[in-house]
């Protein structure tokens, strides 16, 4: 039974109250009918019937076949409908018990109680609706632990950079001596800082709810690499870092919104500085017609030789506020929202990054964006 659909369940439930209730009056009228003429003979056999001509007995039989028939037929009636209503009454309960288990789940989520669960107990319609109210409830608490995690992620980085500016300014205020300009740049520092942290925070949110609006048009890629390396390289150089651009063909076109894609190799590029002792290289290899799952990209790689990332880390490395130990301990001012944002960035693309790494031998992070052409 627990193979049928509901629909087939009620028409097999009903088929058989029907067949039971129609055979079972059918067959007590019958018994019935074949009694009545032993009552007959009992009842009613009197003078008058013996001395009737055989019409008038046959027409005495009937009266009373009939009106013996028409209280029998009622009473039985009455009896057979009662127990199909019955039966019905209780087969209705046993149908839609799923549905009422249901509908007490779905009143518990609106109430805000995401700890649901219904167990699955058919095939049937009803199953598969608990299956998806499941899922359903199930998403609803991963939202929520990612509603919670984020607050309190967030909580976590604003506390720092204030209760610096905090302390600074209740010291100048104490000692009431004029600000020094160092103790301003300090401030200035940690109110830029708190600002990066606000809008990443805002990019990654709208990428993450996809309500990030890109403006794609045509991109010549290595041109645009160029320019970022750039622009990187005084940073790079100022940490005794050694970095190049390199190019299979050149020029590359992607359809591409200019100011997200340059914020992904900033990032990238960001981290490779961040992460490579002095001394060390930083190489962006753009590679074009990159097969990869049937489908052509165009790849580019962030190489550096820094300390690379432990195989174990590797996994969480895209989550927001996500931190190696090591780096948080270095001190390195980073976010831990450069590569969430970089992911998201890419995703809404339609490419995907890959990394590779290798502890103290360095990390590869590999971005495929859709081929142009
Ligand atoms: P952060 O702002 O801390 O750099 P990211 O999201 O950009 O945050 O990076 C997450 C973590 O990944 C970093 O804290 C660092 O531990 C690790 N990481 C990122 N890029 C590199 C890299 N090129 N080499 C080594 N570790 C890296």
């Amino acid at each position: 039974m627990t193979k049928l659909t509901v629909r087939q369940k009620i028409f097999v439930y009903m088929g058989l109250i029907i067949l039971i209730v129609g055979g079972a009056h059918a067959v007590t009228k019958q018994v019935y009918m074949e009694s009545l003429f032993d009552q007959f003979q009992k009842e009613e056999i009197s003078a008058t019937y013996l001395h009737a001509s055989s019409e008038e007995q046959i027409e005495i039989l009937k009266i009373y076949v009939s009106g013996k028939m028409q209280t029998f037929l009622l009473g039985n009636w009455v009896f057979f409908i009662g127990i199909g209503l019955f039966v019905s009454f209780l087969l209705s309960g046993v149908l839609t018990l799923p549905l009422r288990k249901l509908v007490a789940a779905i009143e518990r989520v609106a109430q805000g109680d995401f700890d649901v669960i219904v167990p699955v107990q058919s095939k049937d319609e009803y199953g598969k609706v608990i299956q998806t109210f499941n899922e359903m409830t199930l998403r609803l608490r991963e939202a929520e632990d990612a509603r919670r995690r984020l607050v309190a992620d967030v909580a976590h980085e604003l506390r720092t950079p204030l209760s610096i500016m905090q302390l600074k300014l209740e010291n100048a205020q104490q000692t009431g001596q004029d600000v020094p300009p160092e103790m301003l740049l300090r401030l200035h520092d940690e109110v830029i800082r708190l600002g990066l942290l606000v809008e990443d925070l805002h990019v990654l949110s709208l990428a993450e709810a996809g309500r990030l609006s890109l403006d794609c048009k045509p991109l010549d890629l290595s041109a645009r690499l160029e320019q970022i390396v750039d622009d990187v390289n005084m940073e790079a150089e100022e940490n005794g870092l050694d970095m190049h651009f390199h190019s299979n063909t050149k020029p590359i076109t992607v359809m591409a919104d200019t100011r997200r894609i340059t914020q992904v190799f900033i990032n990238l590029l960001t981290n490779a500085i961040r992460y490579t002792p002095e001394g060390g290289q930083i190489s962006v290899v753009m590679e074009d017609k990159v097969l990869d799952r049937n489908a052509v990209y165009t790849r580019v790689s962030v190489i550096d030789t820094g300390i690379g990332i432990p195989a174990e880390e590797l996994a969480h490395l895209f989550d927001r506020f996500y931190r190696v130990e090591k780096a948080r301990s270095r001190h390195t001012g980073g976010t831990g929202l450069g590569l969430s944002i970089a992911h998201h960035l890419v995703k809404a693309h339609g490419g995907f990054i890959r990394v590779v790494s290798e502890p103290d031998q360095g990390t590869i992070f590999a971005v495929y964006l859709p081929s142009g052409n």
